[in-house]
Order: structure tokens, then C-alpha cells, then sequence
């Protein structure tokens, strides 16, 4: 905590002045086109990876970046998306899940909690029937892989996406941040497996979302 608020005196000391404008012009309106779906692991920090500005992403975060069954789990997930679909009409919706999750883990490993975590993990179990994809990853990163595809499958079931996909083309992408190398990856459907966004990749990305 302390280092949170020293964080805060840094901020004010050296950046709060060259955010001023920024942050004025974003006082009464949020227009982000992108809805980002991350787990709350400490070590995935979207806004450094894709050095991000406030007003960018509107973010929703939750132990294992799961998205349930439409209609299953009613509360935060279905809401976070709701609102960013109707109401802020994003264009992209990204699940981003991440090497050596503890929530994946978890579920591999059976492992036992109580409570509104166990509850909530049990919503994640089916990723232990989905084929992972390619790639030389352990199997806990491959079933985290596979996790992340599992969630955008039942994103596209969410009424509010499957209209905004056919009416205004919405689209969803699975990422994957591999936090030994900082590195972002991006699933390519194509060679069913999740590959770099690197200086090459990203253009190529860029062309297919004109
Ligand atoms: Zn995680």
C-alpha cells in the first residue's frame, strides 16, 4: 500500500500536469471502442502492455478472465458487457488470459475452495474438455489458452454481442499475455494457435481490421 502512495506523490510530482488536458476532456463522457476482458492477476497490466490512455478500454477484471454461460450467472460479467455493447457500442471485445494463472491451475488441479470461489471456478470447468490449441507451451498454458478461447465462444453467445456482431460488425479477439517474456500474443484462427503481436504481426492485424 505504501508504494501505492508514494505512486500517487509521483504521479502529482511529474505527470498529473501533462495529464491535465486529457483527463478534462474525458470529465464528462467515457467513448472507448474497445472492451477488454482480463484476468485480476497482478502481473497482467494491459494499460503498460498496450500503452494505453485513459478513456481507451473500458476493462472488466475477475480471477481467471471467465465469461459464463449466458443466462447461468447473472451480475458483473453480463453487465460489464452489456453496457460496453449497447451503450458505449464498442467495436472489439478482447479476452485476454495470460501464462500460469492460478485460477486455471486451480481448476486443472481440482483444487478445493470454498465458497464464492468455488462457485465461481466451477464456472470454468469445461475448459478442462476443450482441445487446446497448437504450440510448445506446458500444459498449463495450453489449458489457459484453451480457457481464453472457451470464453469468447460463450461471449458470442451474449444476445447483446451476437447483435452487434451481425448488425454493426463487432468484433472479438482472444489474446494471451505470457508474462515470462512480456510479450502479447494474439489467437490466429487460421494455425490454431495463439502467435506474437510483434513488429511483423501487427500490421498484419492492422489490415484486416480496415
Ligand atoms: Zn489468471
Amino acid at each position: 500500500m505504501k508504494k501505492l502512495l508514494n505512486g500517487i506523490l509521483d504521479f502529482r510530482k511529474t505527470k498529473r500536469a501533462e495529464y491535465a488536458d486529457l483527463f478534462s476532456s474525458l470529465s464528462e463522457i467515457q467513448t472507448p471502442d474497445t472492451l477488454l476482458i482480463a484476468c485480476s492477476d497482478s502481473r497482467v497490466v494491459p494499460n503498460l502492455f498496450a500503452s494505453t490512455d485513459p478513456g481507451d478500454m473500458f476493462v472488466l477484471r475477475n480471477v481467471g478472465n471467465i465469461v459464463p454461460e449466458y443466462g447461468t450467472f447473472r451480475g458483473s460479467v453480463g453487465a460489464a458487457v452489456e453496457f460496453a455493447v449497447n451503450q458505449l457500442k464498442v467495436q472489439d471485445v478482447i479476452i485476454c488470459g495470460h501464462s500460469n494463472c492460478g485460477a486455471v491451475a486451480a481448476i486443472m488441479n481440482d483444487v478445493k475452495f470454498e465458497g464464492d470461489l468455488a462457485a465461481w471456478l466451477g464456472i470454468g470447468a469445461e475448459m478442462k474438455l476443450i482441445e487446446p490449441p497448437k504450440g510448445e507451451w506446458s500444459k498449463l498454458d495450453l489449458a489457459s489458452q484453451a480457457n481464453t478461447l472457451l470464453q469468447i465462444r460463450r461471449l458470442a453467445n451474449y444476445p447483446a454481442v451476437k447483435d452487434a456482431i451481425k448488425n454493426r460488425g463487432l468484433r472479438l479477439h482472444a489474446w494471451w499475455f505470457n508474462i515470462s517474456k512480456a510479450e502479447v500474443l494474439r489467437y490466429d484462427e487460421t494455425q490454431s494457435k495463439f502467435i506474437v503481436l510483434d513488429e511483423e504481426e501487427i500490421p498484419r492485424v492492422m489490415a484486416m481490421l480496415e
